[in-house]
């Protein structure tokens, strides 16, 4: 079975190996145990649910929270071939009937349904009498009441299930989850002896930052202009800042949305659409814009300055990159930060437990932002994982600057927190080493401690920042509370015997890390306006279409035909077929228009000429030869097959002399004629329907071609309206 699956890998996704955890999570299916699956974010879940329903008998039902997430995965499987379907309260009364008769006849390999389906009758019905090798529960930290995103429904599941006529092995997947949040689930969803897979919480394609510039709007401005095709979200702390962000990227003419609790219902579903289609690449939102963020190609997360705990940080900046695509993860920090955090947390009306846990989250969020260790690694270990390598590209693996030695500074420090016996904060302990003559200082008789005065060349500002250096670095601790004391660990022990030196990188106190924007091949944007208007054309969001991985490995390999296209990771079979000539076609244009060699044609030279009727042949043998090497050098392949049109050759022909789609060959001369060659287009297009196609754009007065395909009948293609519409253009 395993070998099957393999084969499906290839044939439906394109992908060559399974990644870590896949392929034993598909084995653990095939021999029909129960699943616990936690893997990050992007590790590829869905995969490991999808290709057991290819390879069993059956309908596999999938269990998912969210409409919009369903819709997304049926969209994207019937794209690779897959018979599937969703269930869901967006359907209309007969689109639903369809389905479930649908299903009855066992026409899905995957059914998407929401929890609450389960909670009616007709419905457990109809699941018992169809044979279910598999229920996968998708996001099932929704199961946890302690997670974030608690679901009632969820925890009915096992309930319903139990009820169905034979039990079908269960899998559930989720990114999130701490060993407690791991149990409640197995416990909620009754898994039988499951099998539990863990792979880790390190995203190694988000590259973790933090950052604290000179002026935050400048640092946006720059960074967002130098991203303007990339999708990102900017996370501010209130509604009110929202509100000035957006307004500030919008006067910089940035296409951006905004999202908070403010906003009706209707705004924000406008908001998360626009978002979800690229419309609005930049989303500026407070914590509310959350649970239905499913969108895979988010490649930036910025935080305008820090959250509360590390658990909502990791979330929120989780929400890029989550098809394994590179993304940064950017936080801006600034030290009055803290102060607004913990202002909150007093402020809240939380019992005074909630209140010193929530204090002592702050504290290790602040260390976040004053670490020097390898960010990944902080936040991994921080969810229980040991032993994390460093990732080699957050902002403090990437700080080249020099250690400097700063082992007498820490010793006069930690021996005054010593002496001051945890009784006292920050503030004071910088007032006493500085040798202040402050009030209360004399009134605790501060001054007498040995180390009074200790520093007092230092500003008493650079002390405190000296003072959570050290905290950060975990030397010290703050308790909880408004006022925070600070004292020792047993890591300052070392420090204050002498047998450990403290090192602090030179660049630490001002960390002004400069961002540069990703680079992408010329090709991949000229793709990804292909894939823009492709994906209207489909209503459907580009990443439905192709995922910025695909893109990009086409950009970077651009093949001339199938069988170099079937060699791109991520794309199979029915990807190949249905998008396979227009993709060819774009790069095509893209090389004639950087006027790059264009290898088919030589390589067609090779290839015997199946004759598509007599004229082929009679023409092959004027264009054989030499002629074509000279073609091939002297013009791009754009105009080589406008040449060849012109000088009465078919478009079939052409495609097959040329060994091109003929979806190629119709946009070489689209493309000549864009840019002014004289073509023929009755020769192309009925010319009845011509008149037809540009009566139809003169009624109407539009352009836009998907407006003008709706409105014309079936048969007219892209292609012929756009012909027509040049056609108009011209005359
Ligand atoms: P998750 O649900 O774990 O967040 P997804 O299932 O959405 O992740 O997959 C994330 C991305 O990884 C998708 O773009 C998917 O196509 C890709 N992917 C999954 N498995 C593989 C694989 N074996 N090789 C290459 N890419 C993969
Ligand atoms: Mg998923």
């Amino acid at each position: 079975m395993l070998a099957q699956a393999q084969h499906y890998l290839k044939q439906v996704y394109g992908f060559s190996s399974f990644r870590t955890g896949q392929e034993q999570i598909i084995q653990a299916v095939f021999d029909g145990n129960d699943i616990l699956a936690i893997l990050p974010t992007g590790a590829g879940k869905s995969i490991c649910y999808q290709i057991p329903a290819l390879v069993l008998q059956g309908t596999v039902i999938v269990i998912s929270p969210l409409i919009s997430l369903m819709k997304d995965q049926v969209d994207a499987l019937r794209r690779l071939g897959v018979s599937c379907a969703y269930l869901n309260s967006s359907l209309l009364a007969s689109e639903y009937r369809e389905v479930i008769s649908n299903a009855l006849s066992g026409e899905y390999d995957l059914l998407y349904i929401a929890p609450e389906r389960l909670d009616t009758p007709v419905f457990q019905q109809m699941l018992g009498q169809i044979p279910i090798p598999l229920i996968a529960i998708d996001e099932a930290h929704c199961v946890s009441q302690w997670g974030h995103d608690f679901r009632p429904s969820y925890r009915q599941l096992a309930e319903h299930i139990a009820k169905l006529p034979s039990r079908p092995r269960i899998a559930a997947f989720t990114a999130t989850a701490t060993p407690e949040a791991a149990e409640d689930i197995a416990a909620v969803l009754k898994l039988d002896h499951p099998e539990v897979f863990v792979t880790g919480f390190a995203r190694p394609n988000l590259q973790l930052s933090v950052v604290s510039p000179a002026s935050k709007e400048q640092f946006v401005k720059k960074f967002v202009q130098e991203r303007k095709e990339q999708s990102g979200i900017i996370y501010t702390a209130t509604r009110k800042e929202t509100d000035e962000v957006h307004k500030f990227l919008l006067d910089l003419g940035i296409q951006t949305g905004k999202y908070h609790g403010g906003l009706n219902d209707r705004e924000r579903e406008e908001a998360q659409e626009k978002f979800r289609f690229g419309t609005w690449p930049v989303m500026v939102a407070t914590n509310a814009f959350g649970m239905g963020i499913d969108k895979p190609d988010v490649r930036y997360v910025l935080h305008w300055q820090m959250p509360g705990d590390i658990e909502s940080y990791y979330q929120e900046a989780g929400r890029a990159g989550r098809d394994g695509e590179d993304s940064s993860c950017i936080l801006l920090f600034s030290a009055s930060d803290i102060r607004i955090q913990r202002f909150l947390i007093e402020q809240s009306q939380g019992l005074q437990d909630y209140k010193e846990n929530a204090s002592e989250k702050l504290n290790t969020m602040i260390n976040y932002c004053r670490t020097e260790r390898c960010l990944q690694q902080f936040t991994a270990e921080y969810f229980g994982e040991k032993q994390v390598e460093s990732c080699g590209k957050c902002s403090n693996c990437l700080d080249q600057s020099k250690s400097v030695d700063r082992t007498e500074e820490a010793r006069m420090a930690l021996s005054c927190v010593g002496r001051m016996r945890g009784r006292f904060g920050v503030t004071m302990v910088s007032k006493v080493l500085k040798g202040s003559k402050d009030k209360k200082l004399l009134q605790f008789r501060l001054h007498e401690l040995s180390t009074y005065g200790l520093m007092k060349n230092l500003t008493e500002k650079s002390i405190t920042d000296w003072l959570y250096w050290l905290i950060a670095e975990g030397y010290m601790t703050l308790s909880s509370g408004q006022y925070p004391l600070v004292s020792l660990t047993n890591d300052a022990l070392p420090v204050l015997n002498g047998s450990k030196q403290v090192l602090q990188r030179s660049s630490s106190a001002v960390r002004q890390l400069t961002v540069s924007g990703n680079e992408n091949l010329p090709a991949f944007e000229w793709l990804r306006v292909w894939r823009k208007q492709q994906a209207e054309e489909e209503q459907v969001p580009p990443f439905i279409v192709f995922s910025d991985a695909v893109l990009k490995e086409i950009a970077a390999t651009l093949p001339l035909h199938k069988g170099e296209l079937l060699q791109v990771k991520g794309i199979g079979s029915a990807k190949a077929e249905k998008y396979g000539e227009a993709i060819l076609a774009q790069v095509q244009q893209f090389r004639a228009h950087h006027n790059m060699p264009n290898r088919a044609f030589e390589a067609s030279g090779n290839k015997e000429t199946t004759a598509v009727g007599e004229q082929a042949k009679h023409i092959a043998a004027k264009f054989d030869g030499d002629n074509k090497q000279e073609i091939n050098q002297e013009q791009p392949s754009y105009i080589a097959s406008y040449s060849m049109f012109q000088d009465g050759v078919a478009v079939e022909a052409i495609a097959e002399l040329r060994g091109l789609a003929q979806g190629t060959v119709e946009s070489h001369l689209l493309r000549a004629a864009e840019e002014g060659y004289a073509v023929d287009w009755d020769r192309l297009v009925d010319i009845e329907l011509l008149s037809l196609i540009t009566a139809t754009a003169v009624q109407l007065e539009t352009n836009k071609l998907k407006e003008l395909k709706e409105a014309l009948p079936e048969e007219i293609s892209y292609f012929m309206i756009r012909a027509a519409l040049l056609k108009l253009s011209v005359q």
